[in-house]
């Protein structure tokens, strides 16, 4: 029986983690979190029986309680609740579906625990890679990614492990504006950057992809997941999402995976690894797709992805700069008190009056975070 622990249930991941739970018989969910939804948690948690569940905020916390009184569950709360869930003693293994930094912790106690980590929340990486990936190396657990590009990375090294990797090719969709200039950006509404052509996501990361800040996050994330510089990673838009990302070998060789846009995949990879297993859902139909395209990425109408090889490339502590102010920055936009280019002016703002830390400790890391929130609090106090 594989033991999952998910921190982050009711959202996109969680829930189509959940649907993998549900098709295979021999996984067990013994640990649910989520911020607010109480309605889905208490379904959830009458679905798929696990021992703790989680709702970060106090007041829905209490409520689930009650509602839940008739069964044999723990409810708790707070990031000590996400700490209990991610290093609960009966899971094997703890998805990362929580969005944001606030990940950061729990992923850190979980490894601690020595569980194995099916990894979706990217900005934990981003921003604490270094500390992340030694720490696993250290206590041997495995961080399987969730992410469908470095799911697809992963899948192509898998028979390769010692050939080293020339180039990584990691695809990009291009979002809703590819080809769009800054000009015409700038009346973009809450609800256009919220509708991906291709995936359906949660909202921070569908603004993110829209603004293409989520491939400079993956940049990243890859440069930590497998062990290479930023200038051995290449990013190609690919607009039909069918190619989710390759590797070049020192042969010239390019190995790709290739499939329809469902997130199930690589999630269902990563609980099973190394083993296929079957999956329902389309199949890929070359005659009926016709072509696949590719083009280079625009760095001057999207300078988020711009920024955030900058901050790859540098290191320290400008990621969590990036990524820090980038989430608030985005939240502001869905609350409709920035304008959509704001987003990046502000990112590229925090990024040149930070004085970088080269090899940020976390608490260094949580204060830097704080730092940006604060002052963006600020700038905007009166929105
Ligand atoms: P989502 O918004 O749909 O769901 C987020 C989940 O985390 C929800 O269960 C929510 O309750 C919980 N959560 C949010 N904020 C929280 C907080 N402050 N404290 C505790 N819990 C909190 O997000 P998603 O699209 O599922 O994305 C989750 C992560 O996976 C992100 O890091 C995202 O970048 C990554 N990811 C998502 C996809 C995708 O297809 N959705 C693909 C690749 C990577
Ligand atoms: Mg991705």
């Amino acid at each position: 029986m594989k033991k999952i622990s998910i921190l982050g249930s009711t959202g996109s991941i969680g829930t189509q983690t959940l649907e993998v739970v549900r098709n295979n018989e021999d996984m067990e969910v013994v640990a649910l979190t989520a911020a607010v939804n109480v309605d889905l948690v208490e379904q959830q948690i009458r679905e798929f029986h696990p021992k703790l569940a989680v709702l970060t905020n106090e007041e829905k916390a209490k409520e689930l309680k009650e509602r839940v009184a008739d069964l044999d569950v723990k409810v708790t709360t707070g990031m000590e609740g996400l700490i209990e869930a991610a290093s609960i003693e009966e899971a094997d293994i703890v998805v990362t579906a929580i969005v944001g930094m606030i990940g950061i912790r729990p992923t850190i106690a979980a490894i601690n625990a020595g569980k194995d980590i099916a990894l979706a929340n990217k900005e934990t990486l981003v921003t604490a890679g270094h500390i992340i990936m030694s720490l696993a190396e250290e206590k041997g657990v495995q961080i399987l990614p969730v992410d469908s590009e470095h799911s697809a990375i992963f899948q192509c090294l898998q028979g390769n492990q010692k050939n080293p990797i020339d180039k990584i090719l990691l695809t990009a969709s291009g979002g809703p504006f590819r080809g769009w200039t800054l000009e015409q950006m700038k009346s973009v509404t809450v609800e256009a950057a919220l509708n991906h052509p291709n995936w359906s996501m949660g909202p921070k990361i569908t603004i993110d992809s829209s603004t293409m800040v989520n491939k400079g996050l993956e940049v990243i994330e890859a440069k930590w997941l497998f062990g290479v510089d930023i200038s051995q990673i290449e990013v190609l838009v690919q607009p039909q999402s069918i190619i989710h990302s390759a590797v070049q070998f020192a042969d010239g060789a390019v190995m790709a995976q290739l499939g329809t846009p469902d997130m199930k995949l690589p999630i269902q990879y990563a609980l099973c690894y190394p083993e296929r297993r079957p999956l329902p859902g389309d199949r890929l139909d070359f005659a009926k797709i016709g072509q696949i395209t590719f083009e280079k990425p625009d760095l001057k109408n999207f300078p988020g992805l711009r920024l955030a090889m900058q901050a790859g490339y540098i290191g320290g502590s400008l990621p969590t700069v990036f990524n820090a102010a980038n989430e608030k920055a985005v939240a502001l936009f869905l609350d409709r008190k920035i304008s959509y280019l704001e987003i990046a002016e502000l990112i590229g703002e925090c990024m040149e009056m930070h004085s970088l830390i080269t090899n940020p400790s976390l608490e260094e890391i949580l204060d830097t975070e704080m730092c940006i929130h604060d002052f963006i609090d600020f700038r905007y106090r009166d929105r």
